[in-house]
């Protein structure tokens, strides 16, 4: 058993509100909102770091990515969105599974140093 917050939710151990889910990943709020949408885009196979990806994983993660403006009207992206992806202790990665954190819904300033 995977000891993962992501892991629980992708295979429901722990119950969360997925606003969307395909085979390959699927889309939650983040309880900790840092714009007026802010939901977080989850591969379903736990890895860390883009470095450890393998090959199926980069098909992975690139047809997810592509998803993400199929998905315009779901997650209100009309005017435009921000995509992070937080990697290891500097970026203040706090959960050990990939994900795409997706910000919308309101002009963004820019100070990547938080
Ligand atoms: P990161 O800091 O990049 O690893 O992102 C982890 C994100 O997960 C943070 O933005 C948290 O607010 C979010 N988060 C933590 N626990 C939960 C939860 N139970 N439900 C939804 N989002 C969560
Ligand atoms: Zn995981």
């Amino acid at each position: 058993m995977c000891d993962c917050l992501f892991c629980k939710f992708s295979n429901g151990e722990i119950p969360v509100e997925k606003v969307y889910e395909d085979g390959n990943f699927f889309i939650i709020r983040d309880i900790n909102p840092q714009a007026v949408n802010h939901y977080l885009v989850i591969p379903k196979k736990h890895f860390k770091y883009l470095s450890e990806m393998t090959e199926e994983d980069r098909a992975n993660l690139g047809e997810m990515l592509a998803a993400i403006p199929k998905l315009e009207k779901l997650l209100k992206l009309e005017g435009g969105y921000r995509l992070v992806i937080n990697q290891g202790d500097d970026a203040g990665q706090t959960v050990p599974h990939l994900h795409v954190h997706l910000l919308s819904g309101q002009k963004m300033g820019w100070n990547p140093a938080g």
